[in-house]
């Protein structure tokens, strides 16, 4: 399949049914695999043989799309994960503990900053955020000894800054680390972080590759790129105890990151995606490439159709020519700026939390990548016990409003705004 173009892939995957099987991908809702002896079991334990021995390390609906979003991003192989947080997690804790350290973009998820800021620096992990417009040298400036990770977003959030893959992938290869990127609001549609210099991907499959707001889940996808053998992994590199001295590194070369991730750390956390959600995300890709072209094509248009509004006072979104990031879109995201846009009504907080109310057809949802458009208003919502001077510094404008345009006809998007604004503009 890795010869073929990206939209085949989506359609067709990786699973190969046997003459006389489902042509559809099943949902094996089985917790457990049966075998004819105990050295068959025996050879599961000391990782020697591959196939399935209990579903919380692995099943094979699961499997499939694992190796479904390994194939569309171009990875060796893939780790599902209970949410896009677990997928983070899972990503971070693979190789970093007590006394480690992790650069990371200041401009990311607020559930994934809120996991590195807090919750890991409460296990012993320290973070250091920098701005996406430091210049390589104060990237590498930012990283210690310890330092095991570079991280960012392909399309950051709020303001949908694009990642500048040149710079940052040419700081983790000065720091010696991996660079991980979360892809979630790009897709491989889109972007592919691994042409780009990325050695780990991760996504919450919870949105676009959902796409019908059905599941929470995520993966971690392993590029094969890095080199874990340069003295600061040793939990790759030497003897893990807990499988009688397996070395992921010398046992499974390029794949050593995400076998580590499943054996060890799916084992023990048990974060696990349940067959019934992967078969939900696995449908969800058959159609990813057009949505995403539709996604992104309705978003240009409703935000060219907003910033010539005259109730509106601003409008961000990473294909408008006046963007500050518009080069980096237009490098990297050739085939789209996906379906986020924000934009900035007159009046202020107050009108926009008005401006929710006089909207028919768009639903007020904390949520994005839907194909059903939806509307968040964060200053009143999901940031709302920040004071005003934090939510200023995690760019939350108090009349910021985020859409995750859908796939409706765009016609009807655009009127359900215009009446909507009219209505704020009169009152
Ligand atoms: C939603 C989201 C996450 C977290 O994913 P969940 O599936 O909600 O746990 C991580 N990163 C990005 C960019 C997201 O949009």
């Amino acid at each position: 399949m890795r010869n073929y173009k990206i939209e085949t892939q989506c359609v067709q995957g990786t699973y190969r049914p046997e003459s006389g099987e489902p042509r559809v991908l099943p949902i094996v809702q089985s917790t457990t695999y049966q075998y004819y002896d105990s050295d068959t079991v025996a050879d599961l334990f000391d990782l020697k043989s591959a196939t399935h021995m209990y579903s919380r390390i692995s099943n094979p609906t699961v499997s499939e799309l694992e190796n479904k979003m390994a194939l569309l991003e171009g990875g060796v192989g893939a780790v599902a994960a209970s949410s896009g947080q677990a997928a983070s997690t899972l990503a971070f804790l693979n190789i970093c503990q007590a006394g480690d350290h992790i650069v990371a973009a200041s401009t990311i998820y607020g559930g994934t900053y809120n996991l590195l800021a807090v919750t890991l620096k409460k296990l012993g992990i320290e973070v250091t955020f920098i701005s996406p417009e430091a210049s390589c040298e104060e990237i590498i400036g930012a990283s210690r000894p310890q330092t095991k990770a570079l991280f960012a977003e392909t399309i950051g959030n709020p303001g949908l800054n694009i990642l500048d893959f040149e710079k940052f992938s040419k700081a983790a290869k000065e720091m010696d680390v991996p660079f991980m990127v979360d892809n979630t609001v790009a897709t491989p549609i889109l972007c592919r972080p691994f042409e780009l210099g990325a050695d780990i991907v991760i996504h919450s499959t919870t949105k676009y590759t959902d796409g019908h707001a059905t599941s929470v889940g995520g993966v971690v996808i392993d590029g094969g790129t890095f080199n874990w053998d340069n003295g600061k992994f040793p939990a790759l590199v030497e003897p893990d105890s807990s499988y009688h001295g397996v070395q992921y590194v010398r046992d499974f070369g390029k794949a050593a990151y995400v076998t580590k991730a499943r054996v060890q750390l799916l084992r023990d956390f048990g974060m696990t995606m349940s067959p019934f959600s992967a078969f939900l995300f696995h449908l969800g890709l058959e159609t990813l490439h057009i949505r995403m072209e539709r996604h992104s094509e309705n978003a240009l248009k409703l935000a060219r159709f907003l910033e010539n509004h005259p109730g509106v006072s601003w409008v961000n979104y990473p294909l408008l020519e006046k963007h500050k990031t518009y080069a980096l879109a237009k490098k990297y995201l050739p085939k789209g700026g996906s379906g986020i846009l924000t934009f900035g009504i007159k009046g202020g907080a107050q009108a926009g939390k008005e401006l929710i109310k006089h909207l028919e057809m768009t639903a007020l949802v904390v949520h994005l990548g839907d194909l059903r458009t939806s509307i968040l208003h964060p200053a009143s919502t999901t940031h709302r016990q920040l004071t005003e001077e934090q939510q200023m510094a995690a760019g939350v404008l108090p009349d910021l409003i985020r859409v995750s345009v859908g796939l409706e006809n765009i016609d009807d998007i655009t009127a359900d705004f215009d009446k909507a604004i009219r209505a704020v503009m009169t009152v």
